[in-house]
C-alpha cells in the first residue's frame, strides 16, 4: 500500500485517528449550525477561468472576534474545476467534507447540507486555528484524495449573517434540484442498488443499502449519489449490488442483497429487509437525520430529529435514542433514517406505511409539509393528515398524546397490531 503524505498547512494535527473524536458544548470555542443559527455546504463545479486554485475566502469575522462559548452563522462554498469532474458528482464530493473536517484534531462536523453542525475546540483556537484554515483543509484533501477529477479548488468561508443568509437561498435551490432528479426513479425501474460504507470508520459493521427511493439515513447519499460515487472510486464505498431474487416482495428482501450484507457486516448480519422497521430492519450507525421509534400504546411510530433536542414520546430524546440504537447493529422497532424517506412510497410499506406516524416534532412537520400532505392525499388519508399527527406542543407522552389521536380520528388507531 502506497501511503499517501499529505502536507496541509493549519496548525493542528489532520488524520483519521481523529474521526471520532467529540467535542461536547463546554470545550466548544465557538460552534456554527445545528438549529443554533444558519449554516450550509455546497460544492460547486465551476469553469477553468471561475476557479482559482488554492484561494481561499472568508467572509466576516475570523476566530479572534469570535468570543469564547460564541454561536456563529457559517457557510462553506467549495468551488471545483477538473476536466473530468461532473454536476452529479458535487454532491459526492459534498458529503466528504464531513469527514475531512471531522479529520482535524480539534474539530467536530455532523450532518450536511443546510442542517451542518461544527464546532472549533478551545484547544485548537489556542493551537492558532483559523477559520480559513477549514479552506487550507478541504483543498489540500480533496486535491489529495480526488487527483482524477479535481484540479483546481477554492473555498469561500462566510461568517457574516446576511452573507449567509443569503447564499443560503442558492444552496437550498441545488438541494432541491438534486433531489428532484429523482422523482420518477423507482425501487422497481431499477435492478441494481448500491451500498454505502462510508460508516464503518465509524460503525464498523454498519451497512446502509440506497436505493431510489430510500436514501441513505444521513441523508447525504442517494441512490444517484451512490452510482457517482461508484463511478469516480470503482472500489470504493459505493458499490452496485444486482438485486437478483426477491425472497419478499412486501419486506423488502433480497437474496443478493443478503448476500452482500453478510460479508460487508462482518458477518454480523445475515438478512435485511428494507420496508419494515420490526423485522431486521437497515442498521443505523450514528449519523442520521431521524429517528423513528415504534409507540405501542398508540398503535404507531414516532420519529423524531438531530435538530430537536427536547423530550419524545417514546421516553428518550434524539441523543439518548441515539446513543441506544446507533453503532450497526439491526435494533426492531427502531431505525435511523433520512428526513426524505419519511415522503417516500417506500416508507415501511410492511407496517403500514405513512398512516402510522402519530409523533414529530413541529419543525419536521413544518419541513416536510408540502410533500408530507401530497404523500397522505395519494395514500387516501386526507389532505388533514398531517394535522392527525402530534408535537411537542400536544405532549411529550404517549399518555398525553391518546386523547388527541383520538379526537381526531388517527389511522393507526384502527390498524392492524403492529406488534
Ligand atoms: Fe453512507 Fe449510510 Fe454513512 Fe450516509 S449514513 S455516509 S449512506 S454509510
Ligand atoms: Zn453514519
Amino acid at each position: 500500500i502506497k501511503l499517501k503524505i499529505v502536507d496541509i498547512p493549519v496548525p493542528i494535527t489532520v488524520g483519521p485517528a481523529f474521526e471520532g473524536e467529540t467535542i461536547r458544548k463546554k470545550e466548544a470555542w465557538v460552534e456554527f449550525g445545528g438549529g443554533r443559527s444558519p449554516g450550509f455546504e455546497l460544492v460547486q463545479m465551476g469553469d477553468a477561468d471561475q476557479v482559482e486554485d488554492g484561494k481561499i475566502e472568508v467572509v466576516g469575522p475570523e476566530i479572534d472576534e469570535m468570543p469564547e462559548g460564541s454561536v456563529f452563522p457559517l457557510g462553506i462554498i467549495v468551488r471545483i474545476f477538473g476536466r473530468k469532474m461532473q454536476e452529479d458528482f458535487e454532491s459526492v464530493l459534498e458529503r466528504r467534507i464531513h469527514y475531512f473536517i471531522n479529520y482535524g484534531e480539534g474539530l467536530w462536523h455532523v450532518a450536511q447540507r443546510d442542517l451542518c453542525w461544527l464546532r472549533i475546540s478551545k484547544g485548537a483556537k489556542e493551537a492558532g486555528f483559523k477559520i480559513r484554515h477549514f479552506g487550507d483543509l478541504l483543498i489540500a484533501k480533496f486535491k489529495s484524495d480526488y487527483p482524477a477529477i479535481v484540479d483546481r479548488v477554492e473555498v469561500t468561508l462566510l461568517t457574516d449573517l446576511p452573507a449567509v443568509e443569503a447564499k443560503i437561498k442558492i444552496a437550498r435551490e441545488k438541494y432541491q434540484a438534486r433531489d428532484a432528479r429523482l422523482k420518477g426513479l423507482t425501487d422497481e425501474t431499477v435492478d441494481t442498488f448500491y451500498s454505502c460504507t462510508l460508516c464503518q470508520s465509524f460503525a464498523p459493521n454498519h451497512v446502509c443499502i440506497v436505493s431510489p427511493e430510500r436514501v441513505g439515513l444521513c441523508g447525504a447519499v442517494s441512490w444517484l449519489d451512490a452510482k457517482a460515487s461508484n463511478e469516480i472510486t470503482p472500489t470504493g464505498p459505493n458499490q452496485p449490488i444486482a438485486k437478483g431474487e426477491c425472497l419478499d416482495e412486501e419486506k423488502g428482501m433480497w437474496h443478493n442483497l443478503n448476500d452482500f450484507l453478510h460479508t460487508a457486516s462482518n458477518r454480523t448480519l445475515e438478512e435485511v429487509n428494507l420496508y419494515t422497521l420490526m423485522d431486521k430492519p437497515m442498521t443505523s450507525c450514528g449519523c442520521f437525520e431521524a429517528i423513528m421509534a415504534i409507540l405501542p400504546l398508540t398503535n404507531g411510530v414516532m420519529i423524531t430529529t438531530r435538530e430537536h433536542a427536547g423530550d419524545t414520546p417514546c421516553g428518550m430524546t434524539f441523543s439518548t435514542l441515539a446513543g441506544t440504537c446507533g453503532g450497526g447493529v439491526q435494533t426492531p422497532g427502531f431505525m435511523g433514517i433520512g428526513r426524505r424517506y419519511i415522503v417516500s412510497a417506500k416508507f415501511i410499506p410492511a407496517d403500514g406505511g405513512l398512516g402510522r406516524i402519530v409523533w414529530m416534532p413541529k419543525e419536521l412537520k413544518e419541513y416536510l409539509k408540502d410533500e408530507l400532505t401530497e404523500r397522505a392525499v395519494a395514500l387516501g388519508l386526507g389532505a388533514d393528515f398531517i394535522d392527525k399527527i402530534a408535537d411537542e406542543t400536544v405532549g411529550t407522552t404517549e399518555e398525553e398524546i391518546m386523547p388527541f389521536l383520538e379526537e381526531r380520528k388517527h389511522p393507526a388507531l384502527t390498524m392492524p397490531p403492529l406488534m
